[in-house]
């Protein structure tokens, strides 16, 4: 893994929990050698990941939108930041330069561009590993939904499957090297 994709919150949460996890994965990531492609933000969770990655020497890769600039206050001190003309080129850069997705706590925006990612991993746009990392539990509401999708029959198990869940930035990773795609939802016929 050369670069890895980081979604999560541009709020903090609450206690210092999370910031604290998140500051250990920016620092873990810098030592690793992996690089950091995210959101681009000097906000929550976001920038605590970021400062605490260049900190520790790491390097850190923001895509932000032009109109969010201001907004989420983007990072000035990153090792490049791209900064893109609207969010699905946000998702689409950073899946490009990402060979898989670690989402931290956060709200509707991390779970939407994780949600993405996961999604286009079952339809074969790509075969990048996607995980959670389940600081306090955080995720424990959304592993059970994603059982429940399999056990009310609107989706197979390879396909549930796929998301790793962990507490352990080190399990996700060593998961993450051995992680092997399901077979594509659609093949070629157009039949699941
Ligand atoms: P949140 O988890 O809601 O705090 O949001 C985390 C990040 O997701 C922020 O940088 C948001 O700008 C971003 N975000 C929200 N919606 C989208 C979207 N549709 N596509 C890409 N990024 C998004």
């Amino acid at each position: 893994m050369t670069a890895l994709g980081v979604f999560c919150g541009s709020s903090p949460g609450n206690g210092t929990a999370y910031i604290d996890a998140a500051r250990a994965v920016g620092r873990d990531l810098a030592r690793r050698g992996i690089e950091i492609v995210y959101g681009g933000g000097r906000v929550g969770l976001m920038g605590a990941i970021a400062d605490a990655a260049l900190a520790a020497g790491g390097r850190v890769t923001g895509v932000i939108p032009r109109w969010l600039v201001e907004r989420e206050i983007a990072h000035t001190g990153l090792s490049m930041l791209h900064v893109v003309e609207n969010l699905h080129e946000r998702k689409s850069k950073m899946a490009e330069l990402a060979s898989g997705f670690v989402a931290l706590p956060g709200a509707a925006g991390t779970l939407e561009e994780m949600f993405e990612q996961w999604t286009w991993a079952q339809l074969g746009i790509h075969e990048k590993p996607c995980g959670f990392l389940n600081v306090n539990g955080y995720f424990d509401p959304l592993e059970a939904m994603t059982m429940r999708m399999v056990t009310e029959g609107f989706m197979q198990s390879s396909y549930a499957n796929m998301l790793i869940f962990s507490p352990d930035l080190a399990d996700l990773l060593a998961r993450f090297a051995d992680y092997q795609p399901p077979q594509r939802k659609w093949t070629d016929s157009g039949k699941p």
